[in-house]
């Protein structure tokens, strides 16, 4: 397989997103690390996005409400290469009514091998990784050499 080596930036693209029982969770993780999210572009779903600003007056662009298909405009986003970087505060605990949506988001970040956390501990660590103030280069799967070969070969 050919790989391409994508870079992302100093300043990243950072997607914010919460369910309903991890939203004050998701602004008072906002909260602590304001200093270092106020140096990157913040997106988030429509009510995560609302709560932080709300909150922390962080200025975070606001997609639709996850279960309108914010996550799959975020996962779009993805692979267009304007957003590098998740935070996903999801609930383990409760059936969502847009879990393919949560599923789609979370395997197309592992296809564009995109950092993402899922919990408060993972997002800790990602924030303050020295790759927050640096580039940092990554491989992914050359798609339009995978486009040719496989209509070349099918
Ligand atoms: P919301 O969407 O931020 O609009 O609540 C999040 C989600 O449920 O995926």
């Amino acid at each position: 397989m050919d790989f391409l080596t994508m870079t992302i930036g100093k300043q990243k693209n950072i997607a914010l997103i919460a369910h309903d029982s991890k939203k004050h969770e998701m602004i008072d993780w906002c909260q602590e690390h304001k200093e270092i999210l106020k140096g990157h572009f913040l997106c988030g779903t429509g009510t995560t996005a609302r709560m932080i600003t709300e909150a922390t007056g962080l200025p975070v662009k606001g997609y639709n409400s996850g279960p309108l298909g914010g996550d799959q405009q975020i996962g779009a986003k993805i692979v267009e290469g304007r957003v590098d970087f998740v935070v996903f505060f999801s609930d383990p605990l409760t059936a969502q009514p847009h879990d393919p949506d949560v599923k789609a988001l979370l395997r197309i970040a592992q296809v564009y091998d995109i950092p993402i956390a899922n919990n408060k501990a993972t997002a800790d660590f990602l924030i303050t990784s020295r790759f927050m103030n640096e580039e940092y280069e990554h491989k992914i799967i050359n798609f339009h050499q995978n486009i040719a070969e496989r209509a070349r070969t099918l």
